[in-house]
């Protein structure tokens, strides 16, 4: 399972997908947009929206299948309950939960992490330190550092890129046409969607 707010999907998600389904050899990839992220304080676009995105995002890749399920949950929704169901729904299944490393970094405070543990292996891809907004360029382009990480996991291969969902809807905000720097972080299809909804307005 791949989770992530998805606010918006970018290049990046998109490669760690690829990534995760040929390094990984799955049979499938759930891509699960989150509910309410308990860990996230800022109000999310709605699930319609970000599932939407979800499949101009991924939805040619082979074997992978947008999942509503978190978005239909009433109340928190943890990744506990998500692996959970489905090692009901594949039986004797090896489960991969992919993330960068900036969750790996918090994984020990997720709701029932151990629980996790012993549900799935984690994927994990590095991810370079969290960009900020004022400065989306920044010298240090080193990965974050997992060297302290004491809980097991699969080092999935991928070049750093520096993109988030934030600093990508920094640059949509009150930008009254579409930005076309918006098509190096997004794909096409997604910008395009960005622009038709008004979505990211009010900066966040
Ligand atoms: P935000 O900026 O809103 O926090 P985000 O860009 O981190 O969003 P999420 O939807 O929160 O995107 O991330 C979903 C998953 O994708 C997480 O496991 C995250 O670590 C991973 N991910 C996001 N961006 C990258 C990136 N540039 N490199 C590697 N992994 C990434």
């Amino acid at each position: 399972m791949f989770g992530g707010a998805f606010d918006p999907p970018h290049v990046a998600h998109r490669e760690l997908a690829e990534v995760a389904l040929t390094q990984l050899g799955l049979d499938v990839l759930h891509i699960l947009p989150t509910g309410q992220a308990w860990h996230k304080a800022r109000p999310l676009t709605s699930a319609e929206h970000r599932l939407a995105m979800c499949e101009l995002a991924f939805g040619d890749l082979p074997k992978t299948r947008i999942d509503p399920r978190e978005t239909l949950r009433a109340g928190p929704s943890y990744t506990a309950d998500t692996l959970t169901e489905l090692a009901e729904a594949y039986p004797g299944a090896e489960l991969y939960l992919v993330m960068g490393a900036d969750q790996l970094l918090a994984f020990k405070q997720w709701v029932r992490w151990t629980e996790v543990l012993d549900l799935a292996r984690l994927a994990v891809a590095h991810r370079a330190p969290l960009i900020s907004v004022l400065d989306p360029h920044p010298l240090d382009l080193d990965a974050a550092d997992l060297s302290g990480v004491d809980v097991p996991y699969v080092a999935l291969s991928m070049p750093l890129h520096h993109v988030s969902a934030t600093s990508i809807r920094a640059r949509a905000s009150g930008a009254s046409q579409h930005d076309p720097s918006l098509d190096r972080l997004v794909s096409a299809d997604v910008a395009s969607y960005i622009s038709l909804h008004h979505l990211y307005q009010d900066p966040s």
